[in-house]
């Protein structure tokens, strides 16, 4: 057992609800601050089930499918099961609070706060900027609630750490009604720039204040312009849809297209929608698949142009980047690809001299956490990222200063 119950320790429960999985994490606090105990996650809701828990190392604890009886139906059967296989390890620690990771804020909301019935119909009136998301997210937090009666309950939003952007930064070239009617470029996966541009301001002061670009690479894309800690400029947009291309979603795109799709090649919405969030990027452009593995690995030509189009529009992002924040002072890549796929980072900085970013070719392919040259003027790093830890973090925060 992990938490004695002599210790009575305070924990912190994130969950991260997406449409088809809960994910969660337990972390403890110690006299060191908040340690990661337990992680893992129910994937397939609503199909086919499948439950895992890992310890503090990774190392599975727990796995496991159901039978069609016994699986959970949704959300907060998932989290019943999820707080039945915790409940022996965490039985002598005092959940504190529970922290939830909900992809939109809207524009109002700039930091994390405390969930109340206002701030949940506030949640709810921003359902159509994020249908795909916030529903899911609602229902995780409807859960929590109704398992731990009394709870704090925090809610942390992907949108939030992109609210200091300037007007210029985040507005569309519309009339001004739209983005009063809330079309406006929010921005995306603020959890993982933060906790980055937090963990490189603590590890050296100069980072704290340097210009980053900051590359969230994995299923999801996108980069960030952080200056001083704060961010100047992002990728994504209004949706999670704009940017660079990612594992299936297509990333910018002239709207033209949208309207082409539309009125000429008579496609609907619900069919243009599928084919730009679920077979385009990566996985569209190759006919593969949308791991960077598989892809490297298949080495045909559509694979080849796959890979090809993604660095071009990443460096292209990075420069374009680098302009808006007046310079570059180091580089950071995050997530699935940008700390484990080093060609694919290899092809991303090809050309990017004239910025002052180098690579250190032997550190680079062993995923080193510095791998740019020695001595040249921007650093380039690669740091792991920990949305579940921001969130906590937040947690803490909140429930401290309350
Ligand atoms: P998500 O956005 O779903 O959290 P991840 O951050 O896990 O995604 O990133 C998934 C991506 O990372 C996939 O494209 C996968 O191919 C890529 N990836 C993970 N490990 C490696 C590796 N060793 N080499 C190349 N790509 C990798």
């Amino acid at each position: 057992m992990t938490m004695s119950p002599q210790a009575k320790t305070d924990a912190f429960l994130v969950l991260n609800a997406g449409s088809s999985s809960l994910k969660f994490a337990v972390f403890a606090l110690t006299g060191q601050g908040l340690a990661q105990r337990h992680d893992g996650q129910m994937e397939g809701i609503g199909a086919a089930p499948r439950f895992t828990l890992r310890d503090a190392l990774g190392a599975k604890l727990a796995e496991r499918s159901f039978t069609e009886a016994e699986a959970p139906k949704d959300h907060q059967g998932a989290l019943g099961v999820i707080l039945q296989a915790l409940k022996p390890l965490i039985d002598g620690a005092t959940i504190r609070a529970i922290g939830h990771r909900v992809v939109h804020g809207g524009r109002d909301l700039s930091s994390p706060v405390l969930i109340t019935p206002a701030i949940m119909a506030q949640l709810r009136a921003l359902l159509p900027l994020a249908p795909l998301h916030q529903p899911h997210n609602l229902a995780g937090i409807e859960a929590a609630a109704r398992h731990f009666p009394g709870v704090a309950q925090i809610a942390c939003f992907d949108t939030a750490f992109h609210r200091t952007q300037s007007h210029a930064a985040a507005s569309f070239a519309l009339p001004p009604r739209f983005y009063e009617q809330g079309i406006l470029r929010y921005g995306f996966h603020g959890l993982s720039y933060e906790y980055i541009a937090r963990r490189l301001a603590a590890e050296d002061a100069a980072l704290g204040k340097a210009r980053l670009i900051v590359a969230h690479l994995g299923n999801g894309a996108s980069l960030c312009a952080i200056e001083g800690g704060q961010s100047r400029a992002t990728t994504m947009g209004f949706t999670a849809l704009d940017g660079v291309p990612m594992g299936t979603r297509s990333g910018q795109l002239d709207p033209g297209v949208v309207l082409h799709m539309l009125d000429s090649l008579k496609m609907n919405s619900a069919e243009i929608a599928h084919l730009l969030y679920h077979d385009s990027g990566l996985k569209g452009m190759s006919g593969i698949s949308q791991d960077v593995r598989e892809i490297e690995a298949a080495g045909t030509e559509a694979a080849e142009a796959a890979l090809d189009h993604f660095a071009f529009r990443v460096r292209r992002e990075i420069g374009a980047l680098a302009a808006s924040i007046g310079g570059i002072d180091a580089l950071v890549f995050t997530a699935g690809i940008g700390e484990n796929a080093h060609r694919l980072r290899a092809r991303i900085c090809a050309g990017l001299g004239f910025l002052g970013i180098n690579l250190a070719p032997d550190a680079n392919a062993a995923n080193r956490p510095e791998i740019g040259r020695a001595g040249d003027p921007v650093r380039v790093l690669i740091r792991h990222t920990d949305e579940e830890a921001m969130i906590a973090e937040h947690a803490l925060e909140l429930i401290s200063a309350a």
